[in-house]
């Protein structure tokens, strides 16, 4: 269906003019004007993090970040998608960390720039999902992992709290290793225990 002419907004997406009804994302606004879709590359949904954008609206000073698919397009918005950062060097094995009392450790040796964390905020600033992400890598720095991992539940890895780090802290890998920890070194929820018993029990089918 046609979209009225006076829903259509103009805004300006990787420094190219684009008119689009006000109800698309700005990802869908890019398809709207023509732009190629290519199949695969992202989920569409806000989970995947793949579409990070820099955002100014109109009138607006301050510059936000966002993800394309989630953001509706408005009128005098500029966007820029961003480009993924560079990978984090950050490699562990949890088989390799004995037991819990050694994780606290363990974590600052694998992530060393955690404890130079200034506070600033820029992390929980940048991040789309509204998570608190300094508060989430002074948790973990602290070996309140359980506390720390909880935070990041919400996190779709789009790396944006990385980004806005000027102590190249990755806030978004100290969360994953705050749960994959907790997980690994804690007694599993009984709803997920129970239903793994099913499964060995042959009481439930996995459907593929
Ligand atoms: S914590 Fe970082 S990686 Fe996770 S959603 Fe927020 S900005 Fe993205
Ligand atoms: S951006 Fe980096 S230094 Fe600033 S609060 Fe977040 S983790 Fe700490």
């Amino acid at each position: 269906m046609t979209e009225p002419a006076d829903n259509l907004v103009k805004a300006i997406i990787n420094g190219i003019e684009v008119q689009a009804p006000s109800n698309l994302s700005v990802i869908q606004a890019l398809w709207h004007a023509g732009y190629p879709r290519v199949k695969s590359v992202g989920c569409m949904e806000g989970v995947c993090g793949s579409c990070r954008v820099l955002v100014r609206r109109a009138g607006a000073r301050e510059v936000t970040t966002e993800l394309g698919c989630e953001l509706l397009v408005e009128e005098g918005m500029e966007v820029n998608f961003l480009l993924f950062p560079n990978p984090t060097h950050h490699t562990y094995q949890l088989d390799d960390i004995p037991n819990s009392w050694e994780v606290q450790d363990r974590f600052h040796h694998i992530f060393p720039e955690a404890a130079h964390c200034r506070s600033c905020g820029g992390c929980t600033t940048a991040c789309p999902k509204g998570i608190e992400v300094e508060r989430g890598v002074e948790l973990a720095a602290k070996g309140k992992f359980a506390e720390a991992g909880d935070l990041f539940v919400e996190c779709v890895m789009c790396n944006l709290c990385q980004t806005g780090c000027p102590e190249t802290i990755a806030p978004n890998h100290v969360g994953l290793f705050a749960r994959r920890v907790t997980a690994y070194f804690h007694i599993r929820p009984s709803n997920l225990i129970n239903r793994l018993e099913r499964l060995r029990r042959g009481e439930m089918q996995v459907v593929e």
